[in-house]
C-alpha cells in the first residue's frame, strides 16, 4: 500500500512530508484510511531520541482513528466501513502468558510498537499513524462507537486507555480521593475517567490558566504546584496519584501526598531516573507503582466506558504542516488537550 505521511528522518530533525510503502494485506490484515491521528508526547520523545536510539526515517503516531477499506480473505472481525482505532502496538507473542491473558502490552518476548521497531518477522520497519493508510492484522485493533466523534477517539487509543488501566487496576470508585499530575493528553483522560466513577479528583498542575478546564473536566481541586508550598496542606490524602507529566520531578514531594497503603503510580516517561527517598516509602507503607497502556480487551472496554458517559478527548484538530509547531507547544504544555492531525491533509 502506497501512503503519504510525515517522517522525521533523523533525531531532532524536523518532520517533513513523506511517502512510503506499507507491506501488502495478509489474509488476517485490515486496510484502512486515517481519518485523525493524535499527537502523544512519547512520538516526541522518541522523534528526538530522548528514550534512546531510534530507527530513522520514522513515521511517528499511534493514537489511529479510521475506517475500514478493505479486509484480507481471513478476517472476520470487521468489515469495510467499520469505524477503527489503532493503538500502541501492532502484534505480539500472542503465546506467552501475559499475551495469553490479554496483557499484550505486557509480552514477555516484548509488544510490537506501532512504529520505531521492526515487525515480528524481524526485517519490516514498523511506520506509525502520521499518514493517510494504515494496516493492520485484525487481532490488533478494536472497534470504535459509532456516537463517537473520530477526531476525540484518535487520542483515547494511547492517552485514554493509558489512564483508564491503572484507574481500573487500582479499583478507583466514588470514595476514591484520586490526584492527576500533569493536566495534558494522558492527565486530561485520567480526570475525565476517574470523574465518571464518582472520585474525587484533584488535579497537581504546573500550568494556573488551566485552572477552569481541570474543573470542567469532572476535578473538584485544582493545586498551582508551582507556587511555593502548595503540596503541603495535601500530605496524606490520597488514595491514588498517577503521575503523566512527561518531564523530570521530585517524586518525593508528592509521595508524601499518599495515605497509608495507598499507590503513586508512574505513567509518564521523560527518559530520566527519579531519585527516590526510602524514607518516604517507609513512612506510611506507601507503594510506587508503574503502568503501561492497556491490553487489546481493555481498550475495546475502555472504548465501551466512553460510549457509555459520552467521553472523549479534547482536542485541537490540525493540518498535517503543523506538526512541527505542534510539537513545540505540546512540549510548552499548550494544548487543549491533544494535538490531532487531519488524516486528509497528508
Ligand atoms: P503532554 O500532553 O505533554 O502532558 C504532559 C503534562 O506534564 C503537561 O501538560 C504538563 O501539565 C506537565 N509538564 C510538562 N512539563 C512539565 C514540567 N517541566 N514541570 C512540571 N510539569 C510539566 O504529554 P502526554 O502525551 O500526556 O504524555 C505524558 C507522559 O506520559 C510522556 O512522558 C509520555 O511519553 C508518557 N506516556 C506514557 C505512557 C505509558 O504507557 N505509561 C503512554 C503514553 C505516554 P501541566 O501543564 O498541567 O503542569
Ligand atoms: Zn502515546
Ligand atoms: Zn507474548
Amino acid at each position: 500500500m502506497k501512503v503519504r505521511g510525515l517522517a522525521a528522518l533523523e533525531a531532532k530533525s524536523q518532520l517533513v512530508a513523506h511517502e512510503f510503502t506499507r507491506r501488502d494485506l495478509g489474509s488476517h490484515d485490515v486496510g484502512l484510511s486515517i481519518s485523525f491521528a493524535g499527537i502523544c508526547h512519547s512520538d516526541i520523545h522518541q522523534a528526538r531520541e530522548e528514550w534512546g536510539p531510534a530507527i530513522f526515517p520514522m513515521v511517528p503516531g499511534h493514537e489511529i482513528a479510521g475506517i475500514v477499506t478493505s479486509i484480507g480473505s481471513s478476517v472476520t472481525k470487521f468489515k469495510v466501513g467499520d469505524r477503527i482505532g489503532v493503538g500502541v502496538f501492532i502484534d505480539s507473542c500472542r503465546t506467552c502468558a501475559n499475551c495469553t491473558s490479554g496483557l499484550q502490552q505486557y509480552c514477555l518476548e516484548g509488544m510490537t510498537g506501532t512504529y520505531n521497531t521492526l515487525e515480528r518477522d524481524g526485517k519490516t520497519v514498523a511506520y506509525g499513524g502520521y499518514s493517510n493508510g494504515f494496516v493492520i492484522n485484525e487481532d490488533y485493533a478494536v472497534h470504535i462507537p459509532q456516537n463517537l466523534a473520530l477526531e476525540g477517539v484518535a487520542p483515547l487509543l494511547c492517552a485514554g486507555i493509558t489512564l483508564y488501566s491503572p484507574i481500573r487496576k487500582w479499583g478507583v470508585t466514588k470514595d476514591s480521593k484520586v490526584a492527576v499530575m500533569g493536566l495534558g493528553g494522558l492527565g486530561h483522560m485520567g480526570v475525565k475517567f476517574a470523574a465518571a466513577l464518582g472520585a474525587e479528583v484533584t488535579v497537581l498542575s504546573h500550568s494556573s490558566a488551566k485552572k477552569v478546564d481541570a474543573l470542567a473536566m469532572g476535578a473538584t481541586h485544582f493545586v498551582d504546584t508551582s507556587s511555593p508550598n502548595a503540596l503541603d496542606p495535601l500530605k496524606k490524602s490520597f488514595d491514588l496519584i498517577l503521575n503523566t507529566v512527561s518531564a523530570p520531578l521530585d517524586i518525593n514531594l508528592y509521595l508524601n501526598l499518599l495515605k497509608l497503603d495507598a499507590t503513586l503510580v508512574v505513567i509518564g516517561l521523560p527518559g530520566e531516573a527519579y531519585a527516590v527517598n526510602p524514607g518516604t516509602l517507609l513512612d506510611g507503607r506507601r507503594r510506587l507503582a508503574g503502568s503501561m497502556i492497556g491490553g487489546i480487551s481493555e481498550m475495546q472496554e475502555m472504548l465501551d466506558f466512553c460510549d457509555e458517559h459520552s467521553i472523549v478527548s479534547d482536542v485541537e484538530v490540525i493540518q498535517a504542516d503543523y506538526v512541527n509547531t505542534a510539537y513545540e507547544r505540546t512540549v510548552a504544555s499548550d494544548v487543549k488537550y491533544r494535538f490531532v492531525i487531519d488524516g486528509t491533509s497528508f
